[in-house]
């Protein structure tokens, strides 16, 4: 494989293939309720970043989501993912009990998604203790490294507070999860590499890649329509996702070349290609050039 992928990784760890099995908490996120900024990120729906359609307490969500999985690629091994909105965003007691409540039978890792400012030393101490035996993953939304793009995109933080997040997570040897959005309309291909290079240099563990989706309700959609701003093309987005792979370190692991948001409610949204269509093209472009993940990464 030209990548490392995020399910060889988990087989290769665990032994047999694990999936995660999403839960939807009742959150904001301190960059909607002017703790750090308001309206949120400008491409963020009312959803905050999760398109599950599910309900109910967490151990209910869990159990759901656990028999359709198990029907359906027979899995054993599981882990809980916290999705949506900021998720270390609520009373240190209250994440406590949430992150234990979802170490139900079955799973052997929790997946925690947030924003890298939003990292007190209390949930990071419970997360080192959760970590000795379960393996715990801190999801933290950079998107880009270009400070003018995060500035535009409403991000609430810069990637200063990234890069503090990153070294507070591996001094507790947390996994970190970088999500990146390739061919935001203001990133040049320098972006792009200097994003692979800054992710390389904090020994981030996994990335997930996104291409930009555009959600009705948004801010960005009101931008899309009034013609300010341009989506990339999709062999574009080809281009600059190897771009970025093959500046990215080969031991990074790689959970998604492209995200699955919904087509509903959306404006834009992976130009209304499947993603497993968009990840096929991508590999069979990189071996057919004889390109690999990191193929780039050194000497420069
Ligand atoms: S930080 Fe996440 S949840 Fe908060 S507004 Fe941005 S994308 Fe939405």
């Amino acid at each position: 494989m030209c990548y490392r992928k995020y399910s060889d990784f988990l087989r290769e760890k665990f032994g047999e293939k694990v999936y995660k099995l999403p839960i939807k908490l009742n959150l904001t996120c301190p960059n909607r309720d002017g703790t750090c900024g308001f309206g949120g990120c400008i491409f963020c729906g009312e959803e905050g970043g999760s398109f599950e359609n599910i309900d109910g307490d967490i151990k209910s969500q869990l159990i759901k989501n656990k028999e359709h999985i198990r029907k359906r690629y027979k899995a054993n091994k599981y882990i809980s993912y916290f999705q949506n909105f900021t998720n270390t965003y609520m009373p240190i007691d209250d994440f406590k009990k949430s992150i234990r409540e979802s170490l139900i039978d079955d799973v052997v890792g929790v997946s925690i998604s947030t924003r890298p400012d939003c990292l007190g030393e209390e949930y990071l101490d419970f997360l080192e203790e959760i970590n000795r035996d379960y393996f715990v993953t801190v999801e933290l939304g950079l998107q880009t490294s270009n400070y003018h793009s995060l500035k535009k995109l409403n991000r609430g933080h810069t990637l200063a507070e990234f890069i503090d997040a990153c070294i507070k997570l591996k001094k507790k040897n947390i996994n970190i999860c970088a999500h990146v959005i390739i061919g935001l309309p203001w990133d040049i291909d320098l972006d792009v590499i200097e994003t692979a290079k800054i992710l390389n240099v904090l020994k981030v563990d996994e990335v997930k890649i996104h291409a930009l989706y555009i959600m009705d309700g948004t801010v960005l959609a009101d931008m899309y329509k009034r013609g300010e701003i341009e989506t990339i093309s999709l062999e574009d987005y080809k281009r600059k996702v190897i771009l970025f792979l093959r500046h990215l370190n080969n031991d990074i692991i790689i959970e998604r070349i492209i995200g699955r948001a919904p087509s509903e409610n959306s404006l834009f949204c992976n130009w209304d290609t499947s993603w497993w269509k968009i990840r096929d093209d991508i590999v069979e472009i990189m071996q057919q050039n004889n390109y690999c993940q990191g193929d780039l990464a050194k000497g420069e």
